[in-house]
């Protein structure tokens, strides 16, 4: 089956009770047996939902993958990732990555004594010297954000098989429109599925998707023992979010393309990071990777002072100033004091995150009022 047909499709079924073609909500908490322990597979909705298991269902066959799990949020599923470790256990991590990630990492998982290497992975060779004895898990972000730059995950897959290292590669942006690392060696997915999965600005949720029937039985054992599981509502709104992903991510193809060069045509404007330019440093990993480019991508002004960026993230009227990314509507968002403020400075500016960065996800609107509303605003 193709993508744009199993989006629609894929892991749902008419309600058996009533045939209502959409999934219902089952709002309840518990489920009533018909004797001790004998039960319809349902026994408690922290464990088990049946708007849940269709949406697990569905994201496992969007993500080529065999097993989906959904939690409660982006970080909520990457916490449980991480409770796969022990302590003493490393992760090798891509340096530039999204700032929740790195706090997760940083100030909660450290002091449990996991330790965390943040690596340039532009290079997949350059994670071979903080392997060791101790190193179970590669965690890779890519496009990643918000400097768009791409890791290829089939050379860091090899890399990380030699050495028996779990392979987790955060899919947000790319969403599984545009790359499917399960088919590309990774042993995990993970989803803000906030963002384009849901795809209207109403839904904080996470996932993960994987081929493996032992990492299933781990992870879904730390996801009804820790608890983060999203509620019915939510699942039945994502469900309906990815019926259309692939004609709304069709569309934040075009329009970020369309900008994309329209800011790099832009006297004003000094640098656009976006991985679709052939002078991207990644340009030929991203086209082998990724179907499209995607509509995410920052960009730095000429004049370099932070007052100047301000000036232009405060003077769009579209684009509205905000934090998140991938609904329909127009974000932009300045990394250094909103989504990457849990980044110290020194670390942000090493990884090559100015002060004065300005990063658009760009919407499905029509594009030639997204780009009146940068004109005026960069005028
Ligand atoms: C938003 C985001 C997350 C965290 O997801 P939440 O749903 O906000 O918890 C993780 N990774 C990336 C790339 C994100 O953009």
């Amino acid at each position: 089956m193709k993508l744009a047909t199993k989006l629609i499709h894929a892991g749902v079924f008419p309600d058996p009770t009533t045939g209502a073609i959409m999934t219902p909500i089952f709002q309840t908490s518990t489920y009533v047996q018909e004797a001790p322990a004998v039960h319809k597979g349902y026994e408690y909705a922290r464990s088990q939902n049946p708007t849940r298991t269709q949406l697990e269902a569905a994201l496992a066959a969007i993500e080529n993958g065999k097993h989906g799990l959904s939690f409660s949020s982006g970080v909520a599923a990457t916490d449980a990732v991480i409770k796969l470790l022990a302590p003493g256990d490393e992760v090798i991590c891509t340096n530039d990555m999204y700032g929740g990630s790195y706090r997760l990492f940083s100030k909660v998982f450290e002091k449990f004594g996991i330790k965390f290497h943040y690596v340039n992975m532009q290079d997949a060779e350059n994670i071979r010297p903080y392997i060791n004895a101790n190193t179970k898990l590669l965690w890779v972000e890519t496009p990643t954000n918000p400097l768009m730059n791409i890791c290829d995950i089939a050379a860091l897959s090899a890399i990380a098989k030699q050495h028996s290292i779990i392979l987790c590669v955060d899919n947000t942006f790319a969403t599984p429109y545009l790359q499917n690392p399960l088919d590309l060696g990774a042993d995990i997915v993970m989803h803000s599925v906030t963002k384009y999965l849901g795809g209207h600005s109403d839904v904080i949720q996470g996932a993960l998707v994987m081929n493996s029937d032992a990492l299933r039985e781990q992870l879904y054992f730390i996801q009804k023992s820790c608890g983060a599981v999203p509620g019915p509502f939510d699942c039945f709104l994502v469900l309906r979010g990815i019926k259309t992903l692939h004609v709304r991510m069709q569309r934040h193809c075009e329009n970020g393309e369309k900008i994309a060069h329209y800011l790099k045509a832009h006297p004003k404007v000094k640098k656009v990071y976006w991985s679709g330019f052939e002078e991207h440093p990644n340009h030929v990993i991203a086209k082998k990777q990724m179907r499209g480019f995607g509509g995410m991508m920052s960009f730095e002004l000429k004049d370099e002072s932070v007052e100047a960026a301000k000036k232009v993230l405060s003077s769009t009227h579209l684009f509205a100033l905000a934090e998140s990314l991938g609904g329909v509507e127009s974000l932009i968002n300045h990394p250094a004091t909103m989504t990457h403020a849990s980044i110290p400075r020194e670390e942000r500016l090493k990884n090559g995150l100015s002060d004065s960065l300005i990063r658009l996800s760009v919407g499905i609107e029509d594009v030639d009022d997204l780009i009146a509303d940068l004109a005026q605003a960069l005028g």
